[in-house]
């Protein structure tokens, strides 16, 4: 993303993860999924970790650990959350990604209900993580240590959706064309009541959001406004919002990111997601002799590139 470098410096170390295509919420998934075919030589060592972590079906068994950074790191002992729940549905069975870190799947289910009582019918839970995390083969920098979650910003009906319509129902998005404010056919006060209930969770650290929704959470938010920080615009983030947890409470593998900034980013940093070259960032001009050497393909991670406890995660049975 090239518009990237021109991203003010709190913000790059906010997010530090490097930017790769956004997971799509409006991806179909499949009812019949096809297994990866096996890998010829999965201990090359220059195997894509995401290749291996990617195959694993299962977590490990025993204690729940965060292992390494959300975005270079890996998880043991994960749980699933649940596909069906009072008050949320799990979608894209077929990516196999509702798995976390206990007090993910914890927190989900408390804000399922809380946000339901705030006046939002319930949570459509996109991707957590991989059973055992990791990278993943499509998709999302981060969600590598069972701490993240997209949440659709679409409300749950109130029925239970089939499998079909999980995998190929579309996520709602509620940008308006401009990509200047939120749709205001579309935009709720449901909208604002669950990514506000979300925020407000001790253990959430930050909300990862399309500049426009802020926009409109900045206007909405009246004088209750101490939970405003925590939620940061980013690219994309417009047909779901990105729960980022801290890491659990004596989890000494697990490397924490900053806090964010105590302003709550309704200023001059949220003007700036706004200007017209980070609206419409002009497309780059075609090189006028063609390059000589072919630019090399961004170097993938390997599992020497993951902490070292993540080869234990993977081998584990
Ligand atoms: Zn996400």
């Amino acid at each position: 993303m090239r518009s990237l470098s021109l991203a003010p410096l709190a913000l790059v170390l906010a997010c530090a993860v490097a930017p790769v295509p956004p997971a799509l919420a409006q991806d179909k998934g499949s009812v019949d999924p096809k297994p990866l075919p096996p890998l010829a030589h999965p201990e090359d060592p220059k195997t894509p970790a995401k290749q291996l972590f990617g195959r694993v079906r299962t977590p490990t068994t025993g204690k729940a650990e965060v292992i390494g950074f959300y975005a270079k790191g890996c998880l043991a002992g994960a749980i699933a959350l649940p596909v069906n729940g009072p008050a949320w549905q799990v979608m894209r069975l077929s990516r196999n990604r509702n798995w976390g870190h206990p007090v993910l799947v914890d927190t989900l289910e408390t804000l399922a209900l809380r946000a339901q009582k705030a006046g939002w019918p319930g949570l459509l839970v996109g991707d957590m993580s991989q059973p055992r995390g990791g990278p993943m083969i499509t998709g999302h920098a981060s969600h590598q240590v069972g701490l993240d979650a997209d949440i659709w910003l679409t409300p749950m009906p109130d029925r239970e959706l089939t499998r079909r319509e999980r995998e190929e129902t579309s996520a709602t998005m509620v940008v308006a064309k401009s990509r200047e404010d939120v749709d205001p056919r579309v935009w709720t006060p449901g909208h604002f009541a669950v990514i506000s209930t979300a925020a407000k969770l001790p253990n959430v650290e930050r909300i990862f959001v399309n500049a426009a929704i802020k926009k409109a959470l900045c206007r909405e938010a009246g004088s209750d406004r101490a939970w405003l920080h925590k939620v940061r615009p980013y690219w994309g983030h417009d047909y779901h919002f990105h729960i980022r947890l801290k890491c659990p409470p004596g989890e000494t593998l697990c490397k924490s990111q900053p806090p964010p900034p105590a302003d709550e980013g309704c200023g001059k940093a949220l003007a700036w997601w706004f200007r017209d070259s980070v609206l419409h960032p002009r497309p780059p001009k075609p090189p006028t002799t063609p390059p000589k050497v072919k630019p090399k393909p961004r170097p993938q991670l390997t599992l020497a590139g993951l902490p070292p406890a993540c080869r234990a995660v993977l081998a584990a049975p």
